[in-house]
């Protein structure tokens, strides 16, 4: 938080009086306008953010979601909330992303077209969303996924948490899907102390979503009526104001990140450890820097060896498919995933480095 940004938040309450719409309602417009989406949804975090994304699409207890293994477990919890079953297919090396070629074997294998419904066999649940995450901010094969996914009638959404500021082309990660969600927790490149945003081109179920995460009220002068089971995971406007003030300062943050990034490939060009890079065709946000080394000892001991000087270095997540709640549920064969879990070592990464 820059002093610039301090004033910023100052200057949307100049009478010490707390707005109730003002910063949130710029700050969707900022994301509509930042991402080329056509509606967004602050929330009050990334993970309110995927539940009701998927809620809206009508995922419940006797349902599937398709994702990926390696990824934060927010992504899960967001499924498991709906009482719907994660189903776990494999990632591409390249992109740490869920892989079109393993999705493809997993649909043609596991599951069954029922009239416009994708029927898992084993379960006889329906899949009702694929959930895809764009990992450290490296764009996924995205337009595959959307092209395989359009035959198989499964509508995606995005999890762009870790991805603002990350394209495909000319395209914003998060609008490739039906809904793309971002996060502004602490740790993520822009930040609003907390916070999410719903991103999508269908203005109709945006504004759904809107009326949803805001008790589902109905708009009247002073009577309280909800017509249906809403939530309430409004972003409230004091994180909104320091959303905006940071959306401001992307641009400078994007070009920090590229700056170290390709600090650490001059670095790392003429060793043996692989520093990811993003795909042709596509621009990452380089929000955590990632190398990937030859075995989990060779990982123990770069962590033990950076840590002991006080460089923060760090593992990857624990696949969701090894963890007790999750250990249970369907998934294809994870060669990918079981390797990088096991490979990835993430550099320090802040924009001030
Ligand atoms: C951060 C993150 C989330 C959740 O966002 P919160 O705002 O912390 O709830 C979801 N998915 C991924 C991949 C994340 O990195």
């Amino acid at each position: 938080m820059s002093k610039a940004i301090i004033e910023y938040v100052k200057a949307q309450y100049p009478e010490g009086f707390i707005p109730m719409h003002a910063p949130v309602e710029q700050f969707e417009a900022q994301m509509s306008a930042y991402t080329g989406a056509a509606h967004t949804t602050a929330v009050v975090n990334g993970t309110s953010g995927i539940h009701i994304a998927l809620h809206v699409l009508d995922v419940g207890p006797e349902d599937a979601v398709i994702t990926q293994p390696l990824t934060f477990v927010a992504t899960c919890n967001a499924i498991a909330y709906t009482g719907a079953l994660p189903l776990f297919d494999d990632v591409d090396e390249d992109t740490m992303g869920l892989s079109p070629t393993a999705l493809a074997a997993y649909l043609e294998e596991a599951c069954q077209l029922d009239g416009t419904q994708c029927r898992h066999k084993a379960t006889g649940r329906l899949i009702k969303a694929c959930l895809p995450m764009h990992t450290f901010g490296f764009p996924c094969r995205i337009q595959e996924l959307v092209a395989l996914c359009e035959r198989w009638c499964i509508p995606i959404v995005e999890d762009a948490a870790e991805s603002l500021g990350s394209r495909v082309g000319d395209r914003h990660t998060g609008t490739f899907g039906r809904l793309g969600v971002f996060s502004f927790n602490g740790n993520k490149i822009a930040t609003a102390g907390g916070g999410g945003a719903v991103v999508t081109q269908a203005v109709a179920l945006g504004q759904r979503i809107k009326h949803l995460t805001t008790t589902a009220k109905q708009p009247h002068r002073w009577a309280y009526r909800h017509e249906t089971l809403g939530f309430n995971y409004r972003m409230p406007n004091i994180n909104a104001a320091l959303a905006c003030a940071q959306l401001e300062s992307l641009p400078q943050f994007l070009e920090n990140k590229r700056q170290l990034a390709l600090a650490y490939q001059a670095f790392f060009a003429t060793r043996t450890e692989q520093l990811l890079w993003e795909r042709a065709g596509t621009s990452a946000n380089f929000w955590l820097n990632t190398l990937r080394v030859s075995s989990s000892a060779v990982r123990d001991s770069l962590l033990m060896a950076t840590n002991e000087v006080g460089v923060m270095t760090r593992p990857v997540w624990e696949l969701m498919t090894d963890l007790p709640m999750y250990q249970n549920c369907p998934k294809g064969p994870l060669p990918n995933a079981t390797l990088l879990s096991q490979q990835i070592v993430n550099l320090p990464s802040s924009v001030r480095l």
